[in-house]
């Protein structure tokens, strides 16, 4: 008896030690529950009790990923992400239904933020700051979404070869000055169909068509690659003039590879249609899952992404516009100057998709 007696006090006395041990290293948070009284230092950080927020995202940029981590240090909030591409995001939540753990869902494109609302699956997000810091203009009507940056669709052209004086509007790379000289990706490319579909809804259907006809009829080969890859191949004389998203040549400029920055510092940038309906632009943004468990950190999410310098980081680091005025844009961005850009309703790049996907498929954009 003696023995046994001394057995377990030596035991409990070695759990005892063992649960110290672990609580003390602060790696187990059912180690820490199960200690009897935590003394101060095992208390578990606010990081661990100030809940979560659940992001679903097609967006997969680092500094999406660095802000995350500050915003979960500045709150205690945790930030978890499911990364994807949006039309699957988007099946998942529907599929999920009222057990969908996701309380936001981010992506690129005006068009599939618009999908998501008509789909049900967004829910308005009633927040006085961001309906300050947000323009009217970036944000749904009944306020489903949000947009966190900007993104414009540009003119890139060879320095060498073109001057910009000889550029002026979308309509014109469609005329037969620039026969064999303009690049643009593939029309099954988002960016296109929404820019498609932004000029359906400002010059109607068969001017757009028109332009698309003679866009392809100006092409200097068939569409291949993405944007950056029609920069290169306006550096090395396959074409003159290249549609393509601004935030690429910004990427270029600083990249690692000694060879983009040669093509970046080779192409000018020009927005097209100043003194007409304004140069094409689309956003990156967000949305507040219809069941959504974590709603006030999800908001609380989006207003940090919309503070001032979370705008600048976004702005500096991806080379995108920010939304909030107050953010500081990079040199590059400044050097480019105030541009005047579309009025447009971005529902409707969801809206006339289907319209624009058949216009290209008629025109032979391929
Ligand atoms: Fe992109």
């Amino acid at each position: 008896m003696m023995y046994n007696k001394y057995s377990s006090t030596l035991f409990t006395l070695l759990f005892v030690i063992v649960l110290g041990f672990i609580a003390g290293c602060g790696s187990s948070d059912s180690a820490q529950s199960n200690a009897k009284e935590p003394s101060e230092e095992n208390k578990p950080e606010s990081s661990e009790t100030g809940g979560e927020v659940n992001i679903y995202t097609a967006r997969h940029y680092d500094v999406d990923k660095e802000l995350y981590d500050q915003f979960t240090e500045q709150t205690g909030i945790t930030v978890n992400v499911v990364e994807g591409k949006a039309p699957e995001l988007i099946e998942r939540m529907k599929r999920e239904g009222a057990s969908t753990p996701a309380d936001l869902f981010l992506t690129v494109d005006g068009g599939i933020l618009n999908t998501a609302k008509t789909e049900g699956i967004l829910q308005p997000i009633m927040s006085e700051d961001l309906d300050k810091k947000v323009p009217n203009d970036l944000r749904d009507k009944e306020n489903h979404w949000i947009a966190l940056s900007t993104r414009a669709r540009v003119i890139v052209y060879a320095k060498d070869r073109v001057d910009a004086s000889q550029l002026s509007t979308y309509e014109d790379l469609a005329t037969d000055k620039w026969k064999g000289k303009v690049v643009v990706r593939s029309s099954t490319n988002l960016y296109n169909q929404s820019m498609l579909a932004s000029f359906i809804d400002i010059m109607g259907e068969e001017q757009a068509e028109k332009w698309a006809a003679g866009l392809v009829a100006n092409f200097a080969r068939e569409p291949e690659g993405g944007d950056r890859d029609q920069a290169k191949a306006i550096a090395s004389g396959i074409g003159d003039v290249a549609i393509m998203n601004t935030y690429y040549v910004g990427h270029m400029a600083s990249s690692e590879e000694p060879e983009e920055v040669k093509v970046a510092e080779s192409v000018g940038v020009f927005f097209p249609n100043q003194q007409t309906t304004g140069t094409h632009i689309n956003i990156s943004g967000a949305g507040l899952v219809k069941h959504s468990k974590n709603k006030d950190n999800a908001i609380k999410l989006l207003e940090f992404l919309t503070d001032t310098e979370a705008q600048t980081k976004i702005s500096q680091a991806n080379y995108e516009f920010p939304v909030n005025s107050q953010a500081t844009l990079p040199e590059l961005l400044q050097n480019w100057g105030m541009f005047k850009h579309q009025k447009i309703d971005f529902a409707k790049y969801g809206e006339l998709n289907p319209k624009a996907v058949e216009i290209a498929n008629k025109v032979g954009w391929k």
